[in-house]
C-alpha cells in the first residue's frame, strides 16, 4: 500500500488539532503564583516561632538539623499537601543521567479500626531511601551494599506535583550512597555553593564589606522545538532517540520561517499560556517568551534565582513543558540537534553573584573603572575561566551537545569570554599604565520626540561567544538545551571560588603594608595579564579565531571523547577535593556514567538509523524501483522510449546501491570495535561509528529527494516544522 494515505493522514490531523477543554478563562498571576509549593515564608507561617528559627539557621548558615525541628516542619508540610489533596510523597532527586527521580509513599497508614491515619514524621522527611540499584553509581556502590539514600534539601522548596486522578508532595532532595558519595547533581551542587560563599565572603571583608552569605544566581533561557506529535510518533528516530536521525532538509530551511519575535502561533501561544501557568502555580518566576532563529523553535526564560533553586526550577520546567505540549497535541523537544542543517537548542545560563542583601557583586556601575570591587570579581571570573577552561568544555559535554559545539554553529568548542568594548579598555588601561576612565555608551536618539532615548549598552551583543559578559552577569551559552545546568553551575561556583581564593591570598600578602588600593592595582593588573587571552571580543565561527585561539594556546577539545577525560587531570581532582566538592572516587564515578551515557546514545542512534534504514527506507526505494522498471520495460515492449524513467531508474537504482553499501559497511565497522572501558568507547564511537551512520544517513537523504513522495514512510522536515 503506499505510504500517501498514512502520510495525508498525519498531516490531516495534525491540521486539524482542536483545542480540547483546555481552555484557560483568566489567570491571576498574583492569585496562583506558588500555589502549589510551599514556599519559605509559607512555611515560617505554619511553624512555630522557635522551630522556624533553628531551621533558618540550618538554611542560611548551614547548621545541623535537629530531629525535633523535622518532626514540626514534617508536620507542617503533610497537613499543607493533604489540604492540597495530596495523598502520596515523594522524595524528589536528580540522579546523573540528568533527568529526575521518585519513589511515592502514601501519606495513609490504615489502623487497627479499619480505618487510615496520616503519618509523615521528621525522619520521612529527611531520609529516604529509593531503590538505589536501578540508577547510576559509576562504580561507587560496591554490589554489595546496593543502597542509597534521598536526604532532605531545605533550602528548596516542596512543591505538588498534580495529575487528574491525584496530587502528590515531591520533596527536594541529595541522593547518596552508604558511604556518603554523591550519586547526584545537588549534592556537588550544595558543596559549590558553600565553597564559593566562603572565598567571597573573604573577599567581601577584604573591601571592608560585612555581608552574610554571597551566593550565585543564574537565570536561564530554555531553548526547544515544538512538532505535531502525529508525526513524532511516525518517525522511530523522535521515538528512540529524540531526534531525528535521517531526513533531507526542508528546501530553503530557516530563512522562509516568520522571524525570531515574530508573532507566535495560535496553537503554540496557548500551549506556552498554560505551561507557564503550570509554571507559576509551583513559584517559577517564568519572564519572557519568544519564537528562535529556526522554524518551530522557541525559548522561555524565568528571572533568576539563586543556583540551588533555579538547578531544580530548571528540572521542573523541562518536565513541565513536555507534559504539556502533549495536551496540545505537540511534542515538546529539548534535543540540542532535532534537525539536521537548522539552528540546534541551547541554554544560556546566567550566572552572577549576590550578597544576602541583593547587592550583585558583578555590577559594574557608571564608571567601572572606579569600581575596584567589582573589577575584583569580574577578574576572578576571568582567571577561573582560563585556568579552567577544561572543566567547562567538560560540564557541557554530551553526545547530543557534540552536534552543536565544534560543528559549524552554536558557540565553539573553544571557551573564551566576551567582555564588550568598555572592559577590553580598561584591562588594556591597567595593563598601560592605569586607569582613567571608562569608555560610555551613551544614548541612543530615535529621532522623533515622541520615543524616549534609549540608553546604549557599553558594548554591543555577540552571539558567539561561549560565555559572555552581558553587563551585570556572565551569560554560559554553551550549555546544552536537554541538559541538567547543575553541573556546570558546580563547575563555575568552584572554579571562581578557586580564583577569588587565590587572588585574597595575593592581596592578604601586602594589604597591611601598601594598603588596599595600591595591593588591588597589582594583584588585577597581574591577574589581567595572566588570563587576558581568554578575552575574545570577536566573531567566534570564524576559521580566524580557530588559528587565533590556537597561538594562544587555548584548549580546542571538539568532542565529548576529547573533553572527558580531562575531568581527571591532577588539577581537577585536586580542585574539587581542595574545596570539598567532589572527591576522585566521586569524579571517576562521574566520568564513568557520562561515558557510558554517551555510548548509550549512540548504541540507540545506530540502531535505529539501521532500523529505519533497513526496513523504511530500503523497501520504499524497492517498490518505487519496481514501478520504475515497468514503465522502462513496457515502454521497450510497445516501442516507446522513456528516457525521463530510464534515468530515473539509474538514479534510485544506484542510490539504493550506496545505502546497501553504507550499511553494509555499518555492520562490518560495529564488529571492529574493541575497546573496553567506556571513556575508550567514546573515541571509537567517535573515530569509526559516527563517520559511517553519516555515509547511511547521506544515502536515505539522497533517496529521499528522488523516491515518489507516496512511497515514503516518513514525515518530512516540511511537514515536521512548518505545520503548526
Ligand atoms: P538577555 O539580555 O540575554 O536577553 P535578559 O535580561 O532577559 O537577557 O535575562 C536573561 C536571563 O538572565 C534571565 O533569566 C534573567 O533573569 C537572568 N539574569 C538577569 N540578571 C541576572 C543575575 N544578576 N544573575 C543571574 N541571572 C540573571
Ligand atoms: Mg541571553
Amino acid at each position: 500500500m503506499p505510504h500517501t494515505t498514512q502520510r495525508y493522514d498525519t498531516l490531516a490531523a495534525a491540521r486539524n488539532w482542536k483545542p480540547g477543554a483546555n481552555g484557560i478563562k483568566h489567570m491571576k498571576i498574583t492569585e496562583i503564583f506558588g500555589e502549589n509549593t510551599l514556599s519559605l515564608d509559607g512555611l515560617r507561617d505554619r511553624l512555630p516561632k522557635e522551630v522556624w528559627k533553628q531551621l533558618e539557621k540550618t538554611i542560611t548558615e548551614g547548621q545541623e538539623l535537629n530531629i525535633s525541628v523535622a518532626d514540626s516542619v514534617a508536620v507542617a508540610m503533610k497537613d499543607w499537601a493533604i489540604e492540597k489533596g495530596a495523598t502520596h510523597y515523594t522524595h524528589w532527586f536528580q540522579p546523573l543521567t540528568g533527568a529526575t527521580a521518585e519513589k511515592h509513599d502514601s501519606f495513609i497508614t490504615p489502623n487497627k479500626g479499619g480505618g487510615a491515619v496520616a503519618e509523615f514524621s521528621g525522619k520521612d522527611l529527611i531520609q529516604g531511601e529509593p531503590d538505589a540499584s536501578s540508577f547510576p553509581s559509576g562504580g561507587l556502590r560496591p554490589t554489595f551494599e546496593a543502597r542509597g539514600y534521598t536526604a532532605w534539601d531545605p533550602t528548596s522548596p516542596v512543591f505538588l506535583v498534580e495529575n487528574q486522578n491525584g496530587t502528590y508532595l515531591a520533596i527536594p532532595t541529595a541522593f547518596a550512597s552508604y558511604m556518603g558519595e554523591s550519586l547526584d547533581h545537588k549534592t556537588p551542587l550544595l558543596r559549590s555553593v558553600e565553597a564559593l560563599n566562603k572565598q567571597a565572603l573573604r573577599a567581601l571583608k577584604l573591601f571592608g564589606k560585612d555581608a552574610r552569605r554571597v551566593v550565585s544566581t543564574v537565570g536561564c533561557e530554555q531553548e526547544y522545538f515544538l512538532i505535531d506529535q502525529e508525526f513524532f510518533y511516525r518517525r522511530p528516530d523522535f521515538m528512540t532517540s529524540n531526534r531525528t536521525l535521517v531526513g533531507a532538509k526542508p528546501p530553503r530551511g530557516q530563512e522562509m520561517d516568520d522571524h525570531y519575535f515574530g508573532s507566535i502561533p495560535q496553537r503554540v501561544l496557548s500551549f506556552m499560556l498554560d505551561a507557564e501557568r503550570e509554571l507559576y502555580r509551583l513559584g517559577i518566576p517564568v519572564k519572557t517568551r519568544h519564537n528562535e532563529v529556526a522554524p518551530s523553535q522557541y525559548e522561555i526564560a524565568p528571572i533568576f534565582e539563586t543556583c540551588n533553586i533555579a538547578a531544580d526550577h530548571q528540572q521542573l520546567m523541562m518536565i513541565t513543558l513536555k507534559r504539556v505540549a502533549r495536551k496540545y497535541g505537540l511534542e515538546c523537544i529539548l534535543h540540542e540537534k532535532p534537525f539536521d542543517g537548522l539552528n540546534g537548542s541551547g541554554k544560556h545560563v546566567n550566572w552572577s553573584l549576590s550578597t544576602n542583601a541583593g547587592a550583585n557583586l558583578l555590577e559594574p556601575g557608571d564608571s567601572p573603572h572606579q569600581n575596584m570591587q567589582f573589577l575584583f570579581f569580574f577578574g576572578a571570573v576571568l582567571r577561573a575561566v582560563y585556568k579552567h577552561q577544561d572543566l567547562l568544555r567538560v560540564s557541557i559535554a554530551s553526545a547530543a551537545n557534540d552536534h552543536r559545539l565544534g560543528a559549524n554553529e552554536a558557540p565553539p568548542a573553544i571557551m573564551s569570554a566576551y567582555i564588550g568594548e568598555q572592559l577590553e579598555d580598561i584591562i588594556h588601561q591597567m595593563l598601560n599604565g592605569g586607569l582613567k576612565k571608562s569608555k560610555q555608551g551613551g544614548l541612543l536618539g530615535l529621532g522623533t520626540p515622541v520615543l524616549p532615548d534609549l540608553p546604549l549598552h557599553a558594548g554591543d551583543r555577540n552571539r558567539t561567544s561561549p560565555f559572555a559578559f552581558t553587563g551585570n552577569k556572565f551569560e554560559f551559552r554553551a550549555v546544552g538545551s536537554s541538559q541538567s545546568i547543575s553541573f556546570p553551575i558546580v563547575v563555575l561556583n568552584t572554579i571562581v571560588a578557586d580564583a577569588i581564593d587565590e587572588l585574597c591570598t595575593e592581596l592578604e600578602k601586602t594589604i597591611e603594608k601598601d594598603g588596599l588600593e595600591a595591593s588591588l592595582s597589582r594583584v588585577l593588573a597581574e591577574t589581567f595579564a595572566k588570563s587576558k587571552d581568554i578575552v575574545f571580543n570577536g566573531d567566534g565561527y570564524s576559521d580566524d579565531w580557530q588559528k587565533e585561539a590556537k597561538k594562544r594556546g587555548l584548549l580546542n577539545l571538539r568532542t565529548t571523547a576529547d573533553a572527558l577525560p580531562k575531568l581527571r587531570d591532577k588539577k581537577n581532582i585536586e580542585l574539587f577535593e581542595k574545596f570539598s566538592v567532589l572527591n576522585e572516587r566521586e569524579i571517576e564515578s562521574r566520568l564513568e556514567i557520562w561515558a557510558e551515557q554517551y555510548v548509550t546514545t549512540l548504541t540507540i542512534e545506530v540502531d535505529t538509523t539501521e532500523a529505519i534504514a533497513k526496513t523504511m527506507v530500503y523497501p520504499a526505494a524497492v517498490r518505487y524501483l519496481e514501478e520504475l522498471s515497468n514503465v522502462v520495460k513496457n515502454g521497450k515492449e510497445i516501442g516507446i522510449k522513456s528516457s525521463g524513467a530510464e534515468s530515473m531508474l539509474k538514479t534510485v537504482s544506484e542510490g539504493l546501491d550506496n545505502l546497501g553499501k553504507a550499511l553494509d559497511k555499518l555492520r562490518k565497522v560495529q564488529e571492529t570495535l574493541k575497546a573496553e572501558t567506556a571513556l575508550e568507547q567514546t573515541a571509537e564511537y567517535r573515530d569509526k561509528i559516527i563517520p559511517v551512520m553519516t555515509e547511511v544517513r547521506d544515502a536515505v537523504d539522497f533517496l529521499e529527494r528522488y523516491v515518489a513522495d507516496d512511497y515514503w514512510p516518513l514525515p518530512i522536515y516540511r511537514e515536521m516544522l512548518f505545520v503548526k
